[in-house]
């Protein structure tokens, strides 16, 4: 089905698309990398622009701005975030617009190999005539989160150019560096001052997600004995050995990401560094119930406590400090947000889904520091990888609950 904000939200995700704002966790900076202002900047001339009020940058990198209320209800905030995953090239994006879908395979320009076919892709087989963007196959095409911003930058227009359409006050943040989970900065949830929010972040049309996992992070640090190895006999304790044992004693058929789905947490092993001297293993503990996710750690202690027993030479410490938290906890005190994202969906001819996320997202951080914030869908599909495509009419859709929630609020 076509809509009156197709071609806009088309030209809008090309453009922005376009710009590279990839993260970088390495980064100590914030935002992590100076590329992010280059969108962040054309957001803000851009809201300019269509009449948005208190437009700014803030010092830590968030795109702020209001669109005054038409009438009575709460302060309703919706957020994009503007970096693309570190996890695939994202440098000299060149988005495609294949209009009309016609059924068959996508094939990429730079990539005469690479397919985009709805064999492996079944949602793309239900989108016969509707206008699918990809990237040109080299790199991402940041649809996550360039489809949430489209979609946001849309909306906020269609409601200054129409003051007729009533809605309370609504804040737009724009954030940096989702994907490397820092995109929330403490001051953020004070200077945004929403009531309650939506991050434009999910996929399919008609999902509504207010789960997330609960994270921890966890650094075992391993201290040996150092000694020369050709006089080493009966003093060297190696700490790469000890390392490779808390590593090997940790469960590998169950409770890693790759033995795990649904509602299963785990513990995974992301880094492995040291000497023989000193070794250092960082963990993420993940599960949905807070129980669960004790567990996990109080497991991982108690095998560095059993390695240390053998070897009292060396010394194994194990800090666990927390990520984020499962938006349920919150949200389930008050559904209020969810349950008018859930009447704005059902108002677009869709049943709303909420599956729970096994990742984290923006909202949950904001959620836990007392803004509650589902998540919303925007259309995006196979993100993160060169095969990553949006509908144009999925987007629309987006937009369109965009309106109903900023509609919805004014009544209640
Ligand atoms: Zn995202």
């Amino acid at each position: 089905m076509r809509s009156d904000f197709d071609t806009e939200l088309e030209q809008r995700l090309v453009r922005y698309c376009a710009v590279d704002t990839q993260s970088d966790p390495d980064s100590p900076t914030s935002p992590s990398t100076e590329i992010q202002y280059d969108l962040l900047r054309m957001l803000e001339s851009e809201l300019t622009e269509i009449g948005a009020s208190d437009v700014r940058i803030t010092d830590y990198g968030v795109v702020l701005a209001t669109l005054p209320g038409t009438a009575e209800g709460p302060t309703i905030g919706m957020l994009a975030h503007v970096d693309t995953a570190p996890a695939y090239n994202a440098t000299g994006v060149k988005p495609v617009v294949h209009r009309s879908y016609n059924g068959g395979d996508i094939t990429f320009a730079d990539a005469p190999e690479l397919r985009l076919s709805p064999e492996t892709s079944p949602y793309l087989g239900e989108k016969l005539g509707e206008d699918i963007i990809t990237a040109s196959g080299t790199t991402l095409l940041g649809a996550d989160d360039k489809a949430g911003v489209a979609i946001i930058m849309t909306a906020a227009r269609h409601l200054l150019a129409n003051p007729d359409i009533p809605h309370g006050p609504i804040r737009i943040a724009f954030t940096p560096d989702e994907e490397i989970g820092r995109g929330v900065d403490p001051r953020l949830p004070k200077d945004f001052g929403a009531d309650f929010a939506y991050t434009f972040d999910g996929s399919k049309p008609g999902e509504i997600e207010y789960e997330s996992f609960s994270a921890d992070g966890a650094v075992v640090r391993i201290t040996g004995v150092a000694a020369h190895p050709g006089w080493a006999k009966g003093k060297l304790v190696n700490a790469l050995h000890l390392a490779a044992k808390v590593i090997d004693t940790l469960p590998q058929q169950t409770l890693t990401p790759e033995t795990t789905e649904g509602r299963e947490g785990f513990i995974h092993v992301t880094d492995m560094r040291g000497s023989a001297a000193e070794a250092e293993i960082r963990f993420i503990l993940r599960d949905f119930e807070r129980d669960g996710l004790a567990a996990k750690g109080a497991l991982l202690e108690r095998v560095c406590a059993v390695v240390a027993a053998g070897e009292p030479q060396a010394r194994i410490d194990c800090t666990i400090a927390p990520q984020y938290r499962n938006m349920r906890y919150w949200l389930e005190d008050d559904m209020t947000p969810v349950e008018l994202a859930r009447s704005a969906c059902r108002e677009l001819g869709l049943e709303p889904n909420s599956v729970a996320i096994r990742g984290g997202t923006d909202g949950s951080r904001l959620t836990e520091m007392g803004v509650p914030t589902p998540n919303v869908f925007t259309g995006m599909q196979e993100i993160h990888g060169p095969l990553e495509w949006v509908s144009v009419q999925d987007m629309a859709l987006a937009v369109n609950m965009a309106l109903n929630i900023a509609k919805a609020g004014a009544s209640t």
